[in-house]
């Protein structure tokens, strides 16, 4: 099962997350695959509204996954993190400013990350066991993903006072400090996402909201402005100091555990942010320290004491009483060349096979903005594309791998050279047709590899190829399929999860049968008809509005003059050629052969074009000119 279920309820796209053991807390992949699905809801006229929700008892979400962002740092690579939170930072952005609504319900923990997914969007839903948090500054980060935007907009000074002591609010005080809109009881979730399922009607929400009673933040809002109003940490940390209160008490004793430079930038990076009202500009701010934070901040250490060691005795590189300002201030410097690019995400891709499909395939990846790494043992590449000398080289550090392969044999060696050099949880994408065994024995070999695989193959030939309008037919896991499916909507107009493994090919040979077989079904029907003396057009006529038509006939007509334009009207040259259509054949066959099933129509086709390939005059024709071979030809 997917950490993300995606689905379309109705009038509702529903996103639920799916981590219910890790208190749902968002992964880079997750991040990645909730992006692509409002991408494609948000110009959906079918989608009404999107539902953000999340399963288990405990938490909408309880944060980020940050234990992958502190390995890799640990090792001196920062580009993980940074990627990482650039890529979340602009699904941010994208859920604040959706044009369609975003309903998300937030049950129990929605904290860091989880604010992110699901305090932006329109409509807020809390109910009687939320509790919403900003707890950054405990692991040396300063609040983020668009949180220091809902800070500096509370009301007083609640925004510096909840940033640095990460005090929880309850469904109450949420509402009254921004981070939620509305009070309905868990145990009407259900029924009122039902309603906004089946009908769109956002009043649903309103209609069922209660009072959540009255916030218990107003009994230390005196306290909060009074403290909290200071330029910087040391004002706040030396006014609470020099009052004698259980507030000033309590909060002094919040402020002793996180790291101290986190929380003087946490101030002045409120201070910028107030009065900006715009998310982008408030995730810029963040990224600033973001990007700088395991490389010259306490991120590091944070997460070793929290997360790792769960010693809970972090060694902050200052003390509170130190003078924070020049090191917290530099934090929160310009970055320059490095500013938070919001653009979307490009890929890096190895395609592998830049034939006759694979070039142009290649080249609609680099013209959307992909950067492209190309390898054919040809030495051949289309321009845009960065040739490299070997399979292995256009693998490296790939996000996605492509093949485009002339057969399963082959793919299945080159998949053998290119595993090894992929990253763990990047995607060998195989859009080769292949035999569905090579399929699932590639598929085997990638998980061995902690690598994705897909078998994609398509339909549409080099004029689809050409125009990125190919159709997709995808065998592999819902996360490879999500990951993918930027790269179907660049290259092809449909893609079709199929299921596991293999079934993409599966689906390809199966559509190609019928495909051969009504073409012969065609081609024989229109030389009986002109043996009969009955006219091509008027058989034409008949047969594309009555029971006998096809795509074959409708679409494709393998009759000069007839019908649409085909192959048929340029001398047969493919188009889809009759010697892939007999290999597509055969791979039927094979597969029938092996899973014992019975195809005698499949069977015949596989002849004829065998015959018409191999011993008459098919071979590099279109698979269409099958019909001058029945043309001339007699029952004997
Ligand atoms: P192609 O022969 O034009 O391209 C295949 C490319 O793979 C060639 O350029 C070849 O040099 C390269 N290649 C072979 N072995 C290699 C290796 N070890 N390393 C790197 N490169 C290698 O074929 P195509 O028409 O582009 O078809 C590719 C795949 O798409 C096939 O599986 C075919 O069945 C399928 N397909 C083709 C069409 C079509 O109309 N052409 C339509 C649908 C599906």
């Amino acid at each position: 099962m997917s950490d993300i279920i995606a689905r379309i309820e109705g009038t509702a796209g529903r996103l639920t997350l799916n981590r219910p053991d890790a208190l749902n807390a968002i992964t880079y992949d997750m991040c990645l695959e909730i992006e692509t699905y409002v991408d494609q809801w948000k110009n959906d006229p079918k989608i009404l509204v999107i539902i953000l929700d999340g399963t288990g008892d405990r938490a909408f979400c309880a944060g980020g996954d940050i234990t992958a962002m502190y390995e890799t740092a640990l090792t001196g690579n920062f580009e993980y993190g940074r990627r990482f939170w650039t890529d979340e930072y602009r699904l941010n952005a994208k859920l604040a400013t959706c044009p369609i609504p975003i309903v998300s319900f937030l049950h129990g923990f929605t904290m860091g990350g989880g604010v992110g997914l699901g305090c932006h969007v329109s409509h807020r839903i809390v109910c009687e066991n939320s509790q919403i948090a900003m707890p950054e500054c405990a692991i040396g980060l300063v609040p983020d993903v668009g949180g220091s935007l809902l800070l500096a907009q509370a009301p007083g000074r609640f925004g510096e006072y909840l940033g640095t002591t990460a005090t929880r609010m309850g469904p109450a005080d949420a509402i009254f400090i921004g981070f939620a809109d509305y009070y309905i009881p868990q145990n009407q979730w259900p029924n009122l996402i039902e309603i906004l399922c089946s009908t769109g009607n956002l009043e649903a929400i309103t209609n069922a909201h209660f009072d959540p009673g009255v916030p218990k933040f107003l009994d230390i809002e005196d306290d909060v402005n009074t403290a909290f109003g200071g330029d910087f940490l040391s004002d706040i940390v030396a006014d609470l100091e020099h009052s004698d209160t259980v507030f000033s008490t309590e909060t002094l004793k919040k402020l002793a555990k996180p790291s101290p430079l986190a929380m003087a930038s946490t101030i002045e990076m409120i201070h910028r942010v107030r009065g900006l009202n715009d998310i982008v500009a408030a995730l810029e701010m963040e990224y600033r320290f973001t990007y700088r934070s395991a490389e010259q901040g306490d991120f590091i250490e944070g997460i070793r004491a929290l997360v790792i060691d769960k010693d809970r005795n972090p060694k902050w590189k200052h003390k509170l009483s130190d003078t924070l300002l020049p090191d917290s201030s530099a934090m929160l410097r310009p970055l320059g060349q490095y500013k938070l690019d919001l653009s979307e995400k490009t890929m890096k891709i190895g395609f592998i096979g830049l034939g006759n499909m694979g070039s142009p395939m290649a080249t609609n990846l680099t013209t959307s903005g992909h950067e492209v790494l190309g390898f054919d043992i040809t030495n051949s590449c289309p321009d845009g594309v960065a040739q490299v000398t070997n399979a292995a080289a256009a693998a490296a550090g790939a996000d996605v791998v492509i093949t485009m392969l002339p057969n399963g044999t082959i793919a299945k060696s080159v998949a053998a050279e290119v595993l090894s050099a992929m990253a763990q949880g990047s995607i060998l994408l195989d859009c080769s047709t292949i035999d569905v065994t090579s399929a699932r024995e590639i598929a085997q070999m990638a998980d061995g590899h902690g690598v994705g695989f897909l078998d994609a193959p398509v339909s549409g030939g080099v004029a689809g190829a050409v125009a990125g309008s190919l159709t997709f037919m995808v065998g592999g896991s819902d996360k490879a399929f999500g990951k993918a499916r930027p790269l179907f909507e660049i290259m092809g107009q449909k893609s079709v999860h199929c299921g596991p493994a293999g079934n993409g090919q599966a689906a390809k040979i199966c559509n190609n049968m019928i495909l051969g077989i009504t073409m012969i079904g065609t081609c024989e029907a229109f030389a009986l008809a002109d043996k009969l003396g009955l006219d091509r057009q008027a058989m034409f006529d008949v047969v594309s509005t009555s029971s006998g038509y096809s795509w074959t006939m409708n679409a494709y007509c393998p009759a000069p003059g007839i019908g649409p334009s085909s192959p048929a009207d340029n001398d047969y040259r493919p188009g889809f050629s009759a010697d892939l259509m007999l290999k597509d054949l055969r791979l039927s066959q094979q597969a029938a052969t092996e899973a014992d099933a019975d195809t005698p129509m499949g069977a015949a086709a596989t002849a004829l074009y065998e015959a018409f390939v191999e011993y008459e005059d098919g071979a590099g024709r279109d698979f269409s000119a099958m019909l001058q071979r029945f043309e001339n030809r007699t029952r004997k």
